[in-house]
């Protein structure tokens, strides 16, 4: 069995990982470029999503590499990402492709332990062993990448050598994805501030806040959203994700975290009463939650055509007004250019400097 899913973000290290250990060949998706973007445009419906050109065009690269099962963690829900895999997989065989497509959805559990049984031979004990190995270890991953991703944010604004800092990133990350043993996972996990904190400093005494809010996979995804949070960084603003890829599996992927889903809704109930599919209510909840913790900024992405997104911005907008922060949309699409989006998130910073300057002064 070669099993592909589709990239983003960080994901793709854990569940390597993962379905490694459960014994699955993997073809790991390769990295989202300009080309596989086009490619999935070419061959997606023209109003799609880009985060589902994008992983259309990523999945066409992995079939092409062997893949013969596609997972895709999949459902019914009000926003179209539920279909992505039976959207894709019908367009995917429309092209002479042949594979079997796994949905990782609830109500497909006893197909999925289906699975794990043919990868153990049809024997149940090693499949159970395998599973509980499985799952250790992508958790670890999961939680070593969350560490040292969170640490590179807070790092990276106050770094003497921008390129130095994300250079450590890069490694750590590397030896995460290159090792499978649980203690030199914990290692890397447990000693990844320290290694962030010997970095040499600039001095700078003030660090801008900004929150990243909006659509999931623009959220997490530095190819679609043009590493906003490596490039802010770099202008000294420490920007915090809403989510990001572990936080992702768990919240989307094992739909953990039901605290902070009421959480949101009570938060946006005064400007949004109820969900109309993707990040809106989140992105809603989580403005306020900024506002409330006296962050400087937001920056809410969303795909161009994007349903949810769309409706929500105006909404944002006036709760951005109402609660006294800076909020700066940023619709994307396969057409947005990089100038554009840098010049507006440099001019955005500046903006909240002069606004934190006021307030200071
Ligand atoms: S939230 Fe928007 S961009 Fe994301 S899958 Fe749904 S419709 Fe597409």
């Amino acid at each position: 069995m070669r099993v592909a899913f589709p990239h983003m973000g960080s994901a793709p290290i854990a569940l390597e990982g993962l379905l490694r250990v459960l014994g699955a060949e993997v073809v790991l998706p390769p990295k989202p470029t300009r080309e596989i973007t086009e490619l999935g445009a070419r061959l997606a419906p023209e109003m799609m999503c880009v985060p589902f050109k994008l992983t259309l065009g990523n999945m066409f690269r992995c079939l092409e590499a062997g893949a013969d099962v596609l997972a895709y963690v999949s459902g019914s829900w009000s926003c179209r990402f539920g279909y992505y895999g039976r959207l894709q997989a019908q367009i995917l065989r429309d092209e002479g492709f042949q594979f079997r497509l796994l949905e990782l959805r609830h109500d497909r559990i006893p197909g999925i332990v289906r699975e794990v049984l043919r990868l153990n031979r049809g024997r149940m004990s090693s499949a159970v062993l395998n599973s509980v190995r499985a799952f250790r270890i992508g958790w670890l991953k999961s939680t070593a990448v969350e560490e040292i991703e969170s640490r590179f944010r807070e790092a990276l604004p106050n770094a003497r050598d921008a390129r130095g800092c994300c250079r450590l990133v890069d490694t750590l990350i590397q030896e995460v994805r290159t090792t499978s043993k649980p203690a030199a996972l914990t290692r890397i996990r447990d000693t990844a501030r320290a290694r962030f904190d010997a970095l040499p400093r600039n001095g700078r005494t003030r660090v801008l806040r900004v929150k990243l809010v909006g659509e999931s996979f623009c959220v997490i995804e530095p190819f679609i959203n043009f590493d906003i949070i490596a490039r802010m960084g770099e202008m000294g603003v420490l920007v915090e994700p809403s989510l990001t890829s572990h936080r992702w599996i768990g919240f989307h992927g094992f739909r953990l975290n039901k605290g902070e889903v009421g959480r949101m809704r009570r938060l946006s109930a005064p400007y949004w009463r109820y969900c109309v599919g993707g990040e809106d209510q989140n992105s809603v909840g989580h403005l306020l939650l900024a506002a409330q913790r006296r962050f400087d900024g937001v920056i809410h992405v969303h795909p161009f055509g994007c349903m949810p997104g769309t409706v929500v911005q105006p909404t944002m907008a006036k709760a951005a007004r109402d609660n006294n922060i800076s909020y700066l949309p940023l619709s994307l699409d396969e057409h947005s250019s990089e100038t554009g989006v840098v010049t507006r998130l440099e001019a955005f910073a500046s903006l909240i400097e002069k606004r934190r300057r006021r307030h200071v002064v």
